[in-house]
């Protein structure tokens, strides 16, 4: 194989480790990635030496797992995992190996690799190490457990949702074989760390060919033992055929929330264990989404919206409406929006209560700014101070 650019940058780690008389290779879904042309995401490299050696010879490192071998070395301004050939003890508790055991060779190391195209590596000079078949699978676009699939799939349950979302992420079929393993293994995912599930079914719903990936989900009814599902496993049911990639996991909870809303955001935060990052999320597109039902796409929906988010919310359109919102008509109402926030208003709190210092505070006040928010917002009023004022002037009696 032609080392293309980040593997250059790479290959000097290989060659320093093996000026220290060390074996190293780049490994895992690089090599996947490179074979299939696919924009690379980390590089990843093997190595038979030991964590405190790499710790020793390399100046920036941070000994992010060292109980599993890994260091990460900084090389220009890069980040890669560094991590001494091992094989997986038992994952008695199904979250993390209970031990691992570092081994002399490479070959050793690719045989603990779930699939056969995350099982290659690759030298320095771009020679393939390819004991099980890898680049074959790849070509024919077939996702197949190293070794005996039911014993792989019992070590580590996990594997079962990592085959859906490669399914997903490369829009490859999965082999029968390893595809009635997962069958007879699906019900130990249900005790797996939900975290780690949890990244995984993020990768399953954000892959270019979620499609593929979703029908896998189904079809091995693996859905049933997922948190959330396994309450509601019918909402599997509601799902559109057209699904297209979705981004980050308040996505998919706003996604799902909007099939089912009697399945509260709340539950679905707490059942997956999400930050208050991905909660925030879920509950501002959902906000847009049910707004968007009633009302279409309007200055107030797009102002109320982070634009973060807009993307997003443009995806979720296109796959619950018959209309799709775009990011041009987006990014084109955001323009024609006067103020980003409440604090671009010209008045505050205090000002209204100056207004009137014969009525005591109150939640008018609130109500009041937040109408002349939205007339700001859509437009019907200028936000300067005398306009404002004067709007209150005649309207407080309403919101009072
Ligand atoms: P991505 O591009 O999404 O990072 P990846 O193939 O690099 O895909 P990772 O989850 O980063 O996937 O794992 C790196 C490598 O470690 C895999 O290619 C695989 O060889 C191995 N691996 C990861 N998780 C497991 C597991 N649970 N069981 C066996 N091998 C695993
Ligand atoms: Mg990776």
């Amino acid at each position: 194989m032609l080392l293309t650019d980040p593997f250059m940058e790479a290959k000097e780690i290989l060659d320093y480790i093996e000026k220290h008389d060390y074996e190293a290779y780049f490994v895992g879904g690089c090599i996947r990635d490179l074979l299939l042309n696919r924009e690379i995401g980390d590089i990843d490299i093997a190595t038979s030496a030991p964590p405190s050696v790499i710790q020793q010879i390399f100046n920036k490192v941070i000994p992010v797992g060292l109980e599993h071998g890994t260091v990460i070395v900084r090389h220009r301004h890069q980040s890669y995992e560094v991590t001494t050939f091992r094989v997986d003890g038992d994952y008695s508790d199904q979250r993390h190996p209970d031990t691992v055991k570092f081994v002399q060779t490479i070959d050793q190391d690719l045989k603990r690799r779930d699939f056969t195209i995350n099982a290659l590596a690759m030298d320095k000079k771009g020679k393939l190490i390819d004991l099980f078949d890898g680049k074959k699978d790849i070509e024919e676009k077939v996702i197949r457990t190293v070794g005996n699939g039911y014993d792989r799939f019992m070590e580590d349950p996990l594997r079962v949702i990592r085959a859906l979302r490669f399914s997903s992420q490369l829009g490859f079929s999965i082999s029968n074989e390893t595809l009635s393993d997962m069958k007879l293994v699906k019900s130990e995912t249900e005790h797996l760390a939900v975290e780690r599930t949890c990244a995984e079914i993020t990768k399953l719903f954000a892959g270019n060919h979620v499609n593929n990936g979703i029908s896998y989900l189904i079809n091995t009814e693996v859905y049933k033992y997922l948190p959330v599902m396994i309450e509601y496993p019918y909402i599997i049911k509601l799902f559109p055929n057209k699904m297209k990639p979705l981004q980050s996991f308040s996505s998919v909870i706003a996604f799902f929330h909007y099939l089912d809303p009697a399945i509260s955001i709340h539950y679905w935060v707490k059942e997956w264990k999400c930050s208050n990052k991905i909660k925030y999320g879920a509950l501002s597109l959902y906000d847009a989404l049910a707004y968007y039902k009633n009302n279409g796409v309007d200055r107030w929906l797009v102002y109320s919206l982070p634009s973060a988010y807009y993307e997003e919310f443009s995806v979720l359109t296109d796959i619950l409406f018959p209309d799709k919102v775009t990011m041009e008509q987006i990014n084109s109402i955001d323009i024609r929006v006067p103020i980003k926030s409440k604090k671009d208003l010209a008045i505050n709190g205090n000002d209204v209560r100056e207004m009137f210092p014969e009525i005591t505070s109150g939640p008018w006040i609130r109500n009041t700014l937040h109408a002349i928010e939205m007339e700001v917002v859509i437009g019907k009023i200028a936000n300067s101070k005398n306009d404002l004022k004067e709007w209150i002037k005649w309207n407080q009696h309403v919101t009072d």
